[in-house]
């Protein structure tokens, strides 16, 4: 499989890359002590058309390829994911959905705005009693004359406190365990939505996930996305292809962390030398580089398999398990060569060690992705 990136592609990368790096990287410790994006960077990145990559152009985004997508995503990484969480939340699943099934007035009516970013997007799957097992959603919508009557509780939705459309999905068909499910566009301001608790989280600080509660919330029968009782095949197509979203991520944030990692061997000395003298740590660090570029292949692999028309499920877990694992594996042995100066707070590679931690866990544990693939492989 050939992963040569045109010169095209080397040029998005590189432009992201030093957006990242010079523009938001150097505020970091201001989002993580006041948990809010500056509104200038969000400017910045709309200009940059960071909000569009993944809408079509007849909607004023970009389009990009699967492979352009994840290397745009990989240098988003780059600054953790408190602020590149944004544009997953958004562009990814966030979107995803009503570009795939949406009809052309539902498209035209969000489009544009979302790739703008002027109206951002979220996805709204997991409840309190449904996580890993989201067959078993228990939020209604039933019809009623023209309109959709909404009930239940979603929870942990990231992006969904900034969000001017939701993509929610409930239960049509109340019957037990039914895969009956549909998808809906809500606006913040249909009658009976509103948000319920903001969560603290211990990393991805700017971020914030919160609970959505739907109490006799009336969402307009155009505003179903796909047909009635189809829902579940776009949810799980959506999750499906935000996986290599999460796994560029963590290249991203590997790379980095390898960055900060080389430097800081180089110039710590300890028993009258450069620490990065030591054999100890060649072999951290080799481990840390060659599991990174282990990753980066899964991931690359999967967005060309996507844009070829031909991944699977297998191929996106996989991406997503291995990229997440190794996060946890290279973060943790970076703040290993950082000594105790790792554990100060900070220290940005505390930050990434926090963030890190939820890559295995949401978009489907590291669990929920051995099942994938362990399943996929006995079918075959
Ligand atoms: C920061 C953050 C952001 C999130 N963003 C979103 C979002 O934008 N939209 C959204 O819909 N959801 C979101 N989520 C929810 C997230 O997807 C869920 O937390 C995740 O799917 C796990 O569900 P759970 O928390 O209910 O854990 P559970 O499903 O209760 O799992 C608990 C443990 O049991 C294990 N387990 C469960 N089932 C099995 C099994 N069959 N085999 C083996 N082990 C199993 C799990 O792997 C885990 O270790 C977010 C969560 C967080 C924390």
């Amino acid at each position: 499989m050939d992963f040569e990136l045109s010169v095209e592609q080397r040029a998005l990368a590189d432009s992201v890359k030093a957006f990242i790096d010079e523009r938001v990287d150097p505020r970091m410790p201001e989002i993580e002590r006041t948990n809010a994006i500056p509104p200038e960077l969000l400017k910045e990145a709309s200009d940059l058309g960071l909000f569009g990559i993944s809408i079509p152009e007849e909607y004023g985004g970009s389009n990009l390829s699967r492979l352009s997508r994840v290397l745009v995503h990989q240098m988003l990484g780059r600054s953790g994911f408190g602020f590149a969480g944004i544009f997953a939340a958004h562009g990814g699943i966030g979107s995803e959905a009503l570009v795939t099934i949406g009809t052309p007035e539902q498209k035209q009516r969000y489009l544009p705005r979302m790739a703008t970013g002027e109206l951002r997007g979220c996805f709204a799957l997991t409840e309190p009693g449904a996580g890993s097992d989201a067959g078993g959603i228990t939020t209604t919508a039933v019809k009623k004359g023209d309109r959709y009557i909404l009930n239940g509780v979603k929870h942990y939705i990231s992006g969904s406190t900034h969000a001017g459309l939701l993509t929610v999905v409930a239960r049509t068909n109340t019957a037990p365990r039914s895969k009956e499910m549909s998808v809906f566009l809500v606006e913040p301001s249909f009658k009976g939505f509103r948000i319920g608790t903001v969560y603290d989280t211990m990393g991805c600080k700017g971020h914030p996930i919160a609970e959505l509660l739907f109490e006799d919330c009336e969402v307009p029968e155009e505003n179903r996305l796909g047909p009635e009782g189809k829902g579940w095949l776009a949810a799980t197509k959506t999750l499906m292809e935000g996986r290599p979203v999460v796994a560029a991520r963590c290249v991203g944030a590997c790379e980095r962390l390898l960055e900060i990692s080389t430097d800081y061997a180089k110039t710590r000395k300890q028993f009258g030398q450069a620490i990065g003298e030591f054999q100890g740590i060649h072999f951290m660090l080799a481990d840390m580089a060659t599991r990174t570029e282990a990753s980066r292949l899964l991931t690359y692999r999967a967005a060309v398999l996507a844009d070829e028309g031909r991944v699977t499920s297998q191929d996106t877990s996989m991406a997503k398990l291995f990229a997440s694992e190794t996060l946890a594996f290279v973060a943790d042995s970076a703040l290993q060569i950082q000594g105790g100066s790792g554990y100060i707070t900070d220290n940005p590679v505390g930050r990434f060690y926090r963030d890190a931690r939820i890559t295995r866990i949401y978009e489907g544990t590291s669990e929920i992705q051995r099942g994938i693939i362990g399943r996929s492989m006995l079918r075959n």
